[in-house]
């Protein structure tokens, strides 16, 4: 399994545990404070489960106040501290610390006020994804990004993660759909970030927030925006040739002014995995398909259902089919919806990557990520956002098998390699975690580094908020051989690393 440097974990807190849990049995309920071994376990790792670690304590506090509490504890004891929300995350960024807390926030989980006439539900962080929209649905809202762990993720942990979803593609992302967050500071100080209002003074810290993985401040309450459900929802499926096909109908929607409410490509190998675990009945002889989701007035979803269909019949679609009721609607987004647990079924291991290239580039760099199976000798199944350019290549492999790992590894790294020079991103929703961190030395100059360091600093003096998360410490960059050290000189080095 995998372990990470220990450059990036360096950590001297002031006390050993013996003394934190003391500590933190003051603040903490005895069944809200877990430290025998069997108890952490658990929380070892998320959804990267391919790197595991125990942490020294797992504190569950029931409110707010609690989160001071812990979080004043661990400050004044110098203790790494890793927020943790459902631990679906897929980049490594709520695995524990060796010599940290794991701040589990599932015990809020409280919808504290819905209010229909501004469309705006106060929730605490541990609230699920999918539990707002069913608490709102008898307003007729719901909260649009739909992550496809809706189930189980938690609000906190999307707004820690920015994360997307299948629908986020016409109404946004976590950042475009959240109206206020309170958080906690390492110092135990509570921030309001947003307001009631449309725009506000000063800073945009709420997005400074957003997507912030845990390194800045540990969120506690969540003001979404809601969305009225569309009249009408309706999905034409349509079977490709060829990728290059599926991949410029997805350009010609976009070049069309056509934003759909969802428009996601499936490769073969995914549509096959997924037909064997959910039969949501895809044409299993497609190289590709595309799933195009219209939603509105039921003139508006004809006009636009009509006007995809034609597009996509011009660049060589084979076979379109037209959801004819909600359950079809539904079944068509199944596969999708359960694409990872299918591959899940079919091999021991698979890494979920997530890289975002503009749409132009999608056949060049699926191209080049089939070429990369060969090289690295594993397969690979691609699932994407397909109009958002956000890809999710499934990496298949057996970790048991040190060498696979290794493999897998190294298949992950070029294919987020392969997004940068296409002129992308290396996360698109998934966040950074400890899966990208190395390739965020190639994403980003050592200034634009140094910069984000400086952001932190200003929150988290003593980086003790998910350290070795998400932005690499410049030794770590040199390390990786993506920034030049001359004669053993690491330029600036009198600034403070993390
Ligand atoms: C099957 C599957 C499908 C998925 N599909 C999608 C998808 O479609 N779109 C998508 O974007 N993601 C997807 N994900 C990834 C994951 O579900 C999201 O990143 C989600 O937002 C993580 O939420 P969580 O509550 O599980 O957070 P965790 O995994 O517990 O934590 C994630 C990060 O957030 C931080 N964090 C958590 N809570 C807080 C808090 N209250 N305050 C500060 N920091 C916090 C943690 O420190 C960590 O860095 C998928 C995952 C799985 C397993």
């Amino acid at each position: 399994m995998g372990k990470l440097e220990s450059f990036d974990q360096v950590v001297k807190p002031l006390v050993d545990r013996a003394e934190l849990v003391r500590r933190l049995s003051a603040v903490l309920k005895t069944d809200c404070l877990l430290h025998q071994p069997e108890d952490l376990r658990p929380y070892e790792c998320d959804g990267l489960s391919a790197y595991t670690q125990l942490p020294w304590v797992v504190a569950l506090p029931e409110n707010e106040s609690q989160v001071q509490a812990v979080l004043r504890v661990c400050h004044a004891a110098r203790v790494p501290v890793v927020a943790r929300g459902a631990g679906t995350g897929l980049s490594g960024g709520a695995m524990p610390h060796a010599q940290g807390v794991t701040l589990g926030l599932s015990k809020l989980k409280k919808i504290l006020e819905i209010d229909p006439v501004a469309r705006l539900a106060r929730v605490q962080p541990g609230v699920r994804n999918l539990a707002i929209s069913e608490a709102v649905a008898p307003h007729n809202l719901y909260y649009a990004p739909d992550p496809s762990s809706q189930i189980a993720c938690s609000i906190g942990g999307n707004v820690a993660e920015n994360s997307g979803g299948v629908h986020c593609l016409k109404y946004g992302l976590t950042v475009h759909n959240v109206q206020k967050v309170r958080f906690v500071t390492i110092e135990g100080e509570v921030l309001e970030l947003g307001g009631d209002g449309l725009d506000n003074p000063g800073y945009d810290l709420l997005a400074l927030i957003t997507g912030s993985e845990g390194l800045l401040g540990v969120v506690t309450e969540i003001t979404v925006k809601l969305l009225p459900k569309p009249v009408k929802a309706q999905v034409v499926l349509a079977a490709f040739n060829s990728l290059v096909d599926a991949g410029n109908a997805v350009a010609s929607i976009i070049g069309a002014g056509i934003i759909p409410a969802g428009l996601e490509m499936m490769d073969k190998p995914a549509t096959h995995a997924v037909e064997q675990f959910v039969r949501a009945g895809y044409p299993l002889e497609a190289e590709a398909i595309l799933l195009c989701e219209s939603d509105g007035t039921p003139e508006e979803v004809a006009d636009e259902i009509a006007r995809v269909s034609d597009i996509m019949r011009g660049c060589g679609a084979f076979d379109i089919r037209t959801s004819r009721d909600d359950a079809e609607r539904l079944k068509f987004w199944s596969g999708r919806k359960s694409a990872f647990p299918a591959v899940g079924r079919i091999v021991p291991d698979y890494f979920c990557m997530d890289g975002t290239i503009p749409k132009r580039k999608l056949a060049e760099v699926l191209d080049g990520i089939s070429k990369l199976q060969d090289t690295h000798q594993l397969r690979c199944a691609n699932v994407f956002h397909a109009g958002d350019g956000n890809l999710h290549p499934l990496i298949m492999f057996d970790a048991n098998d040190d060498a696979q790992l290794q493999r897998a590894k190294q298949f992950g790294s070029d294919i987020l390699k392969l997004c940068i020079d296409a002129g992308g991103t290396v996360t698109g929703e998934h966040g950074v975690g400890i899966e990208k961190i190395n390739e965020m030395c190639i994403q980003f100059s050592q200034a634009e580094l140094l910069q984000f360091h400086a952001i932190k600093q200003a929150f988290d003096e003593h980086a003790l908020l998910n350290p070795g998360k998400a932005v690499p410490t410049l030794h770590r960059c040199a390390e990786f051989g993506a920034m030049h050290v001359h004669k053993g000189q690491l330029k600036h080095a009198d600034i403070p690393r993390f």
